[in-house]
């Protein structure tokens, strides 16, 4: 028997006013008033609830226009797992795209990755807007802007290395999609995380560099329920 748990509004809400750290990675809060989305735990005050909309993925908040918070960095949420049923597909079409940049390779489709996970390329698309409101190549969009900004903060590589292993295919494509969801072009938001840190690369930054890419980096799945979406208003 599958149990459904689904997450409403109120529960949304009530888990971002009080930091709730166990939804972190579940769901996304747009503020409407600043156009920014954030993680549950953000530490900035909470915006009031008559404002904000709540997301299955970052890729649906930055669809609906959102750009990501530069305090609680939605590209550092933690990945969640322990789906079930038609879910575990999705949860596995996600590890694929974010981890092995399955769409991001030159032939890469949405037919192959469905064709890899055994089912069909409309089921996988359909299973994608049902979960996460969002399609594959828009999640693969998302992922790549996350791991360049993940490589941008913690990292002294140069931008082209940036853009190519972050999985977009030039520079130029890097710098337009990245000033198109964070509103302000890469150089600028590496200017201003180097203003509170030292600009030398240092043992540490190489560590993580590596680390990024590791999957034993990211937390360990965490058996927790998901969202059921779209959310009631
Ligand atoms: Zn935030």
């Amino acid at each position: 028997m599958i149990v459904r748990m689904s997450l409403d509004f109120a529960e949304c809400d009530r888990a971002r006013l009080a930091r709730d750290a166990d939804y972190d990675g579940r769901f996304y809060t747009g503020v409407r008033t600043t156009g920014i989305y954030c993680r549950p735990v953000c530490p900035v005050r909470p915006a009031r609830s008559a404002n904000v909309s709540f997301f299955p993925s970052a890729a649906a908040a930055e669809a609906a226009g959102f750009r990501p918070c530069l305090r609680c960095r939605p590209e550092t949420a933690p990945f969640c797992s322990a789906w079930i049923g038609s879910r575990a597909t999705v949860e596995r079409a996600l590890r694929l795209i974010a981890e092995e940049g399955a769409l991001d390779q030159e032939g890469a489709s949405v037919e192959r990755l469905a064709q890899r996970l055994g089912v069909g390329s409309r089921q996988l698309t359909r299973l994608f807007a049902r979960y996460l409101q969002a399609s594959p190549s828009k999640v693969a969009r998302t992922a790549r802007v996350q791991r360049a900004k993940r490589l941008l903060d913690e990292t002294g590589l140069p931008m082209i290395e940036i853009a190519m292993r972050a999985g977009f295919g030039s520079l130029r494509r890097f710098n337009s999609v990245f000033a198109e969801v964070y509103g302000r072009p890469p150089t600028e938001i590496r200017r201003t995380r180097r203003s509170a840190r030292k600009a030398e690369q240092t043992v540490e930054d190489v560590t993580n560099e590596k680390a990024l890419f590791s999957p034993r980096a990211r937390s360990a799945p965490r058996s927790q329920k998901l969202p059921e979406f779209p959310l009631r208003e």
